[in-house]
């Protein structure tokens, strides 16, 4: 199942990876594979600050173990690029509260509501039961696409009309709590991108989960469109002042080419980096992974 996995994150990724890849076929090493190599980073998304970063460790490197082939260089940016990516890594800690209350925000058209399919499914297969909280009170579609979804998979779901999404998230902590549940997943109402300011609303979400459940939520997760680019670490920056980000979810990494993005969220938030709990790569139900910078970096690289 890894393998296969595998190939598919990287055929997902092959539009970044078309850019990068390619360039290490030449036997030399010179300057205009430094430079064919800063551009390619930069198309992928890695932002200016990152890729001089990688470019400058990869010249050290190189330098250092006398690297003499182009073949060393992509080995060598390969096992640079896991090192700064490794941070990133987190797997989330199911048992860590029963239940596990899990918060889910993110832009419009991010993945949210796929997302929270996927792992809600990705909890059952851990044995977990799941309630949802429809939070996404302004769109009665979305509440309607979570109930549907909620009864074909056997998922107890709270929503409300027109209600309130606070007591929405408020009721659905009790009534995890009252029913024993393992995990309650509360979906928020998606903001767009030009909205991140309207973040009142989600303190409120938050504030009303701790007083539902003391130490509540225990993850925040914000998903994030992997086609974004360097507008992820301001979507980044936004959602985690106004409810302190525990993990990301990055959707859409089947054909992106700015997977070079994820490095610059690494190298940017160096001094406190926000985990990538998971990664989608596709709109089945199935196509969520937990995240690993080796095969991050292979897919990339190899
Ligand atoms: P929301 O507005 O954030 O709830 O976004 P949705 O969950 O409705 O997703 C928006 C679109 O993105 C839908 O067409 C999804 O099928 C698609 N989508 C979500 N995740 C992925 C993914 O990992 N890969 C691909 N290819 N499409 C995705």
């Amino acid at each position: 199942a890894r393998a296969s996995w595998m190939a598919r994150l990287k055929q997902g990724l092959s539009k970044t990876r078309g850019n990068l890849a390619g360039l290490f076929s030449g036997a030399k090493i010179d300057e205009a594979l430094y430079e064919e190599l800063e551009t390619a980073l930069l198309m992928s998304d890695a932002g200016v600050e990152t890729t001089q970063y990688l470019l400058e460790s990869l010249r050290q490197k190189v330098r250092r173990e006398r690297i003499e082939d182009a073949e060393g260089v992509r080995k060598a940016l390969r096992a640079l690029l896991a090192d700064l990516l490794r941070p990133l890594e987190r797997p989330i800690d199911i048992d860590a509260a029963q239940p596990l209350v899990m918060m889910i925000a993110g832009v419009n058209g991010a993945g949210k509501t796929t997302s929270i399919g996927k792992l809600a499914r990705h909890l059952q297969r851990e044995g977990k039961s799941v309630l949802l909280a429809a939070g996404d009170t302004f769109r009665a579609a979305a509440r309607e696409q979570l109930v549907e979804w909620g009864s074909r998979n056997g998922v107890q779901v709270i929503s409300q009309q027109g209600g309130d999404a606070a007591a929405v998230a408020f009721d659905a902590v009790n009534a995890g709590r009252a029913r024993g549940m393992g995990v309650v997943m509360i979906d928020t109402a998606g903001r767009l991108p030009t909205q991140l300011h309207l973040m009142d609303e989600l303190k409120k979400i938050h504030r009303v989960i701790g007083k539902a459940m003391p130490g509540a939520p225990h993850e925040v997760m914000i998903v994030l469109d992997g086609n974004t680019g360097q507008n992820m670490l301001a979507q980044v920056r936004a959602f985690d002042d106004a409810i302190g980000a525990t993990g990301l979810v990055v959707t859409k990494l089947d054909g992106t080419a700015k997977g070079g993005t994820l490095a610059a969220l690494a190298y940017t938030r160096r001094d406190r980096p926000i985990p990538v709990c998971f990664i989608g790569v596709g709109e089945g139900i199935d196509d969520l992974q937990g995240f690993s910078a080796d095969e991050f970096a292979s897919a990339l690289l190899d």
